[in-house]
């Protein structure tokens, strides 16, 4: 990058408008997961965007996407659409499998006609994924893995697993089809985000083939540290869109209520906390810009880091505020900032919560040891 770059290209706002399109065009299920057809549809209205694909390059089969441009159409997607991780199983695809399986898996994935989910985390391990208890043992022609995993993102209808699990010689991956004998889902019921369809997977004696290992045994954190910048990068996009879309509720109401006969809108404490959330989310929606607009910067790792931790505070204060602000006309179920309010707390752990991702911060500012990763 040469220097600051305040502006969206032409493409970037082209991306982000149809984000938003396709995000009207399908509204999201009222407290209950997308199922496998609704899924499958909002990917195929989204495969000629590109967003399938992610940033591949157009020789692996993407639409060579800047990581810029990707962020805009997942922003646009925000709040309504919040999509996460959908693309890593294809970036995992191209970096580490072989021809064979990329020919295998990939078509589907980048078509919207597979489903693809990363199963890592565990009941007992979050982000300290060496400590994992998922075995994968050598068997016969290939492995078989036992073990439980959650928060798998598109767990109930995935037909494509990428699951780490520990071999004789450390972290492994494995791709293991949805439909594979021994994979049990467990449907469960997040506080948001509700149509991701978050899944408990648990894994019972399933057996893979060795030609399913994606990539060397022990291998299976390779890689894992430079997909940091732009997953934090595009979480603190979306939670900066929650955080203005509880913003805008709060304006709303404000203007539209009258308190001891003066409206809210007049108050300056309201004034206050508008202008202050607002000022937040133009600065993390530049911070985000900047990481987006370089993700070979030497400080990248720290700098989405920095926005992912943010963006996760700033949707979470900007929903609490705005509940306070709105007395007990949010407090229906039903009402969109309960929604915002619940993925916000969603979106504040995805891909390391606040407390992680300031530590890795500090690691940069304070070099010592055993900060995070
Ligand atoms: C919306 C959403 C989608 C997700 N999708 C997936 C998915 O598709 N696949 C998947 O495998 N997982 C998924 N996850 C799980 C996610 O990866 C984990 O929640 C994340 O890794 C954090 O793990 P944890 O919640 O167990 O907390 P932990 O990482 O175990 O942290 C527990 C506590 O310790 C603190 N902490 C962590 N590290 C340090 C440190 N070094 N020093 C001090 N304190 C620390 C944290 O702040 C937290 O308070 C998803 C989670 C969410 C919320």
């Amino acid at each position: 990058m040469t220097g600051a770059r305040f502006d969206r290209t032409p493409a970037e706002q082209g991306l982000l408008a149809q984000g938003q399109a396709i995000a009207e065009a399908h509204p999201r299920p009222a407290g209950r997961p997308l199922d496998g057809a609704e899924l499958r549809a909002i990917f195929r209205a989204l495969a000629p965007t590109g967003y399938l694909a992610s940033t591949l390059p157009r020789e692996a089969g993407g639409q060579g996407l800047s990581a810029a441009e990707f962020c805009a159409l997942c922003e646009g997607l925000a709040p309504g659409l919040t999509l996460i991780g959908n693309h890593s199983v294809q970036r995992y695809l191209q970096q580490f499998g072989d021809a064979a399986q990329r020919a295998r898996f990939l078509p589907a994935l980048l078509e919207g006609d597979g489903v693809g989910a990363i199963a890592m985390t565990e009941p007992q391990v979050g982000s300290d994924l060496e400590r994992m208890t998922t075995t994968a043992r050598r068997s016969g022609h290939g492995y078989v893995i036992d073990g439980e995993k959650t928060w798998v993102t598109h767990g109930l209808s995935a037909t494509l697993i990428v699951l780490l699990a520990k071999t004789d010689h450390g972290l492994t991956r494995f791709l293991v089809p949805g439909d594979a004998p021994g994979v049990r889902r467990i449907a469960m019921e997040p506080v948001g985000l509700r149509h991701l369809g978050f899944a408990r997977l648990a894994f019972d004696g399933c057996e893979v083939p060795a030609e399913w290992r994606l990539g060397g045994e022990g291998e299976g954190l390779r890689g894992a540290k430079a997909a940091f910048p732009i997953a934090r990068v595009i979480a603190a996009t979306q939670a900066v869109r929650i955080a203005r879309a509880a913003v805008a509720i709060a304006r709303d109401y404000a203007e539209g209520r009258s308190v001891a006969r003066a409206p809210l809108a007049g108050s300056s404490l309201v004034q206050h906390g508008i202008a202050h959330l607002s000022a937040r989310c133009e600065a993390v929606s530049l911070l985000c810009r900047r990481v987006a607009d370089d993700l070979q910067a030497e400080d990248v790792v720290a700098t989405a880091s920095a926005a992912k931790a943010l963006a996760g505070e700033l949707a979470l204060d900007a929903c609490r505020w705005t509940e306070d602000l709105l007395g007990s006309t949010s407090l229906e179920a039903a009402h969109p900032l309960a929604t915002l309010a619940g993925d916000a707390r969603m979106m504040a752990v995805v891909d390391g919560t606040s407390v992680l991702n300031h530590l890795v911060v500090a690691r940069r500012l304070l070099p010592v040891r055993g900060g995070a990763a």
